[in-house]
C-alpha cells in the first residue's frame, strides 16, 4: 500500500482529516513512491492553533535561547546532511551533489539566524532631548507562514523559517506537493534540536490551504517563492487581508559574454549555470548575450560539443555522478519539450535538440537532454517566457549598450551576469542594469546569508527580500520608544519638539 505524508502540527506528525491526496513521484523512475495529504479546513484550523498557542512563550523565550535551538539545529542538519540530499533527489531529481550544495546554502541562514541577538538590538539614541532616550524594540509578528516552490524543498524554507523563528515568530510552512519529504525531516530535526511544539509547523496541501493561511486572521505574514502569476496572486490577497508579504516569482537570468571574455572559462561558468539542476533554477542562466558575432560563434563551437556530452541519468547510486538529472514531472517535461517545439517553429536555430534523448544510465523517467538555441530574438515566446529548463538561447547583439537596453526591457530581473576582463564594462554594466543580482564574472550571484535575496521588477512583489538584514526587517516590527525620567512635567498645548 502507498504510504501517505500528512503533516507535522503540534510538535509531531499528524495524519489529515480527509482523503483528498496528491501523488509524489520519483522523477528519474516516473514512478509514484508515495502520497502527500492536501490540508483540510480542518487541517489547517489545527495547524494556526498550536502555531498561535505556541506564539507567545516563544516570543519570550530569550534570543540567546532562541539561537541556542539554532545552533543545535545547526549541527543536526550538518549530521543528516547525506539522508537530506538523497531526499532532496528522490523527489526532485536534482543530482545528489547538488542537492547537498542546496542544503549548504540553507544551512548558512541558520549559521546567520544563530546570530540572532545581535541581529534584533535595535537602535538606541542618548539625549534626543533634554533628558530623553529613544530606543527600538524589533519584535515578533506572531504566527507567519511560508510558501515554497519544488525545485529547492530544503533551502527556499530555510531562506524564511530560520530567521522567522530566531526572531521570535511561530512558522508554518506550506511546501511544494512534488517534494513535501524533506520539510517534514527537517520538522523532526527542528524538534530533536529542542523547539517546542507549535513552534515550526508543515501543513501540506494546495490552493486551499494558501488561500486559508492568507486569509486566516491568526496568521501575520505571508513569504512565497514560486513563479510570478502565483506571487502576484499571494501579494496582492495579502494586502487585501491587511497582512505583510515578500512574494519572490520567476526569472529569465541573461549573461552578457563581452568580446574580452575568458571564452574557456565563460563556456564552463554557462554550462553549469544553464544545465545544473536541469534549468530548474530561478538563478539559472537561459540567455546568453553574445556581443559580437565572432563572440557568439566562439560560444556556440565550444558549447555544442559540451550540450552534447552531458552525463544525464539518476541523480544518486553511480560510482561516477550525473550532470544533470530529469525534471520534476511529465507535465513540466511536456512544458519543456513544448518550448522546444516552439522555439524551432518560431524560427531560432536549434543546434543541439535534447528531446527525446537516451539517459547515460538508461533511466527512464523524466528526462531531456541539454537543448541550445542559436540566433534567439527578443520577440519569441522562448525569449520572453520562462522556460525552467535545460535550454539555453543565445542572443547576438553588437555593443554592451545593446546588450543592457535588451536586459532592462525584459520584464523578469532576478539574476545576470557579465563576463569581462574589462573592470571599467563591468562597473558600467553593475550600476546600469535594472536586476537585482548581478554576477561580475561570476555565473550564478547568489547573495549570502548574511546580505538579502530578491530580483526587480516582475521577478518580486514587495519590498523586503529575503534572509539578511530584509529577513530580519520582514518578520519583525519595530516599536520606538522615548522616555524620560521627569521631576515636573508641565502641560504643553503645542506640537512637542525636543528642546
Ligand atoms: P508555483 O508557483 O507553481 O508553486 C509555488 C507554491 O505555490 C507551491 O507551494 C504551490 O503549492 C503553491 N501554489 C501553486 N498554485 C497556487 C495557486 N493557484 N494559489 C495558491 N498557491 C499556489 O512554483 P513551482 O513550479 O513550485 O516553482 C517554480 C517557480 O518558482 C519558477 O517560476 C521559479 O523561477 C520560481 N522560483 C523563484 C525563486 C526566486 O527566488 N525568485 C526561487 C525558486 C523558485
Amino acid at each position: 500500500m502507498t504510504s501517505i505524508t500528512g503533516h507535522f502540527i503540534n510538535g509531531q506528525h499528524a495524519t489529515s482529516s480527509g482523503n483528498n491526496t496528491c501523488d509524489v513521484f520519483n522523477p528519474a523512475t516516473a514512478q509514484v513512491t508515495h502520497k502527500v495529504s492536501l490540508a483540510t479546513a480542518e487541517d489547517c484550523d489545527k495547524a494556526i492553533a498550536s502555531a498561535t498557542a505556541a506564539a507567545n512563550s516563544w516570543a519570550s523565550t530569550t534570543p540567546l535561547n532562541r539561537s541556542r535551538v539554532l545552533f543545535r539545529f545547526k549541527a543536526l542538519l550538518e549530521q543528516h546532511s547525506d539522508e537530506l540530499a538523497a531526499m532532496i533527489t528522490a523527489e526532485h531529481g536534482k543530482v545528489f551533489s547538488d542537492a547537498k550544495g542546496e542544503l549548504t546554502r540553507g544551512l548558512e541562514v541558520v549559521e546567520f539566524a544563530c546570530g540572532i541577538p545581535h541581529l534584533i538590538k535595535g537602535e538606541h539614541s542618548t539625549d534626543v532631548g533634554r533628558g530623553v532616550d529613544s530606543y527600538s524594540l524589533m519584535q515578533p509578528l506572531g504566527v507567519v507562514a511560508g510558501i515554497t516552490p519544488f525545485n529547492f524543498p530544503a533551502m527556499v524554507p530555510m531562506w524564511m523559517f530560520p530567521v522567522a523563528i530566531a526572531c521570535g515568530n511561530t512558522f508554518i510552512l506550506k511546501p511544494s506537493e512534488r517534494d513535501p519529504s524533506v520539510a517534514m525531516r527537517i520538522a523532526e530535526l527542528l524538534t530533536e534540536a529542542g523547539l517546542p511544539k507549535g513552534v515550526f509547523t508543515v501543513l501540506n496541501g494546495d490552493k486551499f490551504a494558501v488561500d486559508t493561511l492568507i486569509q486566516h486572521p491568526d496568521v501575520s505574514a505571508i513569504s512565497f517563492v514560486g513563479s510570478t502569476p502565483i506571487a502576484q496572486y499571494i501579494y496582492d490577497e495579502s494586502a487585501k487581508y491587511g497582512k505583510r508579504a515578500q512574494a519572490l516569482g520567476g526569472a529569465k537570468n541573461h549573461m552578457v559574454v563581452m568580446p574580452d571574455a575568458d571564452i574557456d572559462g565563460t563556456v564552463n561558468a554557462l554550462m553549469g549555470a544553464a544545465y545544473g539542476s536541469a534549468g530548474e533554477r530561478c538563478m539559472a542562466i537561459s540567455v546568453a548575450v553574445a556581443v559580437g558575432d565572432e563572440t557568439a560563434d566562439a560560444l556556440i563551437e565550444k558549447l555544442t560539443p559540451k550540450v552534447k556530452a552531458l552525463r544525464i541519468g539518476n541523480g544518486i547510486g553511480h560510482q561516477q555522478e550525473m550532470e544533470m538529472g530529469p525534471l520534476v514531472s511529465k507535465a513540466h517535461l511536456d512544458k519543456v519539450t513544448g518550448y522546444v517545439d516552439q522555439g524551432v517553429a518560431e524560427g531560432a536555430d536549434l543546434i543541439v535538440d535534447g528531446r527525446n534523448i537516451a539517459t547515460t544510465d538508461g533511466a527512464e523517467g523524466f528526462f531531456i537532454g541539454g537543448c541550445l538555441f542559436d540566433n534567439v530574438k527578443p520577440g519569441m515566446r522562448i525569449y520572453q517566457e520562462e522556460i525552467f529548463g535545460p535550454v539555453l538561447a543565445v542572443v547576438r547583439v553588437e555593443t554592451l549598450e545593446e546588450a543592457i537596453a535588451l536586459i532592462n526591457s525584459h520584464e523578469y530581473a532576478n539574476g545576470t551576469a557579465i563576463f569581462t576582463r574589462d573592470g571599467g564594462a563591468a562597473r558600467n554594466y553593475a550600476n546600469r542594469i535594472h536586476v537585482g543580482m548581478v554576477g561580475i564574472n561570476v555565473p550564478i550571484p547568489v547573495p549570502m546569508a548574511f546580505h538579502s535575496f530578491g530580483g526587480w521588477k516582475r521577478s518580486v512583489f514587495g519590498p523586503l527580500n529575503m534572509h539578511g538584514n530584509d529577513g530580519v526587517r520582514f518578520y519583525t516590527r519595530m516599536k520606538t520608544v522615548t522616555q524620560r525620567w521627569p521631576e515636573n512635567l508641565q502641560a504643553e498645548f503645542t506640537m512637542p519638539t525636543m528642546k
